[in-house]
């Protein structure tokens, strides 16, 4: 017998995660480059110290105040529709990515199938295989794009009770078409949800609608955000999602009890208090993103078009010798996606800079 007696499926497989190093220029994992100003950390600090002197008690489990919060800031995308999002429609965990595993603890599960369509976020088949939920891989065409006629079939010849598909996509910054998800969640139908994640959502090019905007047309629609991204709140862990209130309660028989903590819920409200001034450099970071996209083109590199705050670019014989060409020059990107493809997220101006030079040397020299 081999020690320990881990499940069949999970031998010999290796954790998730991107190297996390100690260099000058981060442009890994997508974060938002601008930490909060003295005065948020300010009133986060006061806010948990307030949550501190009740932490013998066990916090909200149903985190009315939050839910309150993070729907009146969804309301921003929805109102000029002439719909605002109601805290019912609203649920939280720590990280979207929990609170996608809590949907497919929920709708996936043995003799359940989940899709999605690849090149897409790793992450994903991991929530099916943790759930004993059998995974489906549909494939996006050259461009990046879903072939719609194609995704139909396959939704019609698996029948999934999950479909994950973020928009903007990770790694390639690929935005979908609200026919898409339309067109999708009607395959579905009532079999299934129709989980759009839109971590990278806040940075989509003007013009490019939230699916916020369909839930009312859609009842299997789900989704989901996170702070971790525009909100530039990684560190705090707090993803979220809006879908019918039906789901909500669904989720709600497979979660811990007090699964958001009494410090991660006085954290988010205060965050939520400072919504304008952290999301204040997300147009700086788009325009940013546009040139770094020309400027990759210009050097004769292809590069996805991108509604995210990364780019997907290549293509490289050896990506792992221009990954760690840059490393060696104090910039850290991700070796992601398709193989010959690197993606960089989007940092300050300064550290943009840093990465043009040391691709421009690594380029040079090999
Ligand atoms: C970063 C990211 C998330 C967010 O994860 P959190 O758990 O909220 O930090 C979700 N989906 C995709 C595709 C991502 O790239």
């Amino acid at each position: 017998m081999v020690f320990p007696p881990l499940r069949e499926e999970l031998r010999g497989l290796e954790p998730y995660g991107a190297p996390q190093l100690d260099v000058p220029v981060q442009l890994n994992v997508n974060e938002n480059p601008y930490g909060p100003s003295p005065a948020c950390v300010a009133d986060i600090a006061e806010a948990v110290s307030r949550a501190a002197a009740t932490l013998n008690r066990y916090p909200d489990r149903e985190f009315v105040e939050l839910r309150a919060g993070l729907a009146a800031y969804l309301t921003r995308d929805t109102v000029a529709a002439g719909f605002g999002i109601e805290p019912a429609q609203v649920w939280a965990a720590n990280g979207s990515n929990e609170v996608m595993l809590q949907l497919l603890q929920a709708f996936g599960g043995p003799g359940r199938t989940a899709v999605s369509f690849a090149p897409t976020y790793s992450m994903y088949p991991e929530y099916a295989r943790d759930t004993s939920t059998r995974w489906v891989q549909g494939h996006r065409a050259e461009d990046f794009s879903i072939d719609l006629d194609a995704a139909r079939e396959l939704v019609r010849a698996e029948r999934p009770s999950v479909v994950l598909l973020p928009s903007p996509n990770n790694p390639t910054g690929t935005a979908l078409p609200p026919a898409a998800i339309t067109l999708l969640c009607e395959a579905v139908g009532d079999h299934g949800v129709v989980v759009v994640d839109e971590a990278y959502g806040e940075f989509r090019r003007s013009g490019t609608p939230s699916a916020l905007e369909l839930l009312p047309v859609h009842r299997n629609l789900v989704v989901t955000r996170t702070m971790s991204k525009a909100f530039a709140g990684a560190g705090l862990r707090l993803g979220y999602l809006a879908a019918d209130p039906a789901i909500c309660d669904a989720i709600r028989v497979v979660r811990l009890p007090y699964h958001l903590s009494a410090v991660t819920q006085a954290t988010a409200l205060a965050a939520l208090r400072h919504t304008d001034e952290l999301l204040g450099q997300v147009d700086a970071l788009r325009a940013e993103r546009d040139r770094t996209v020309v400027w990759l083109r210009e050097q004769g590199l292809e590069v996805a078009d991108t509604d995210a705050n990364f780019a997907l670019f290549g293509r490289f014989a050896d990506r792992r010798a221009v990954w760690q060409g840059l490393l060696d020059r104090g910039v850290l990107i991700r070796e992601v996606g398709p193989d010959g493809w690197l993606r960089v997220s989007i940092g300050t101006p300064e550290e943009m800079t840093a990465f043009r030079e040391a691709l421009v040397e690594v380029r040079r020299e090999s």
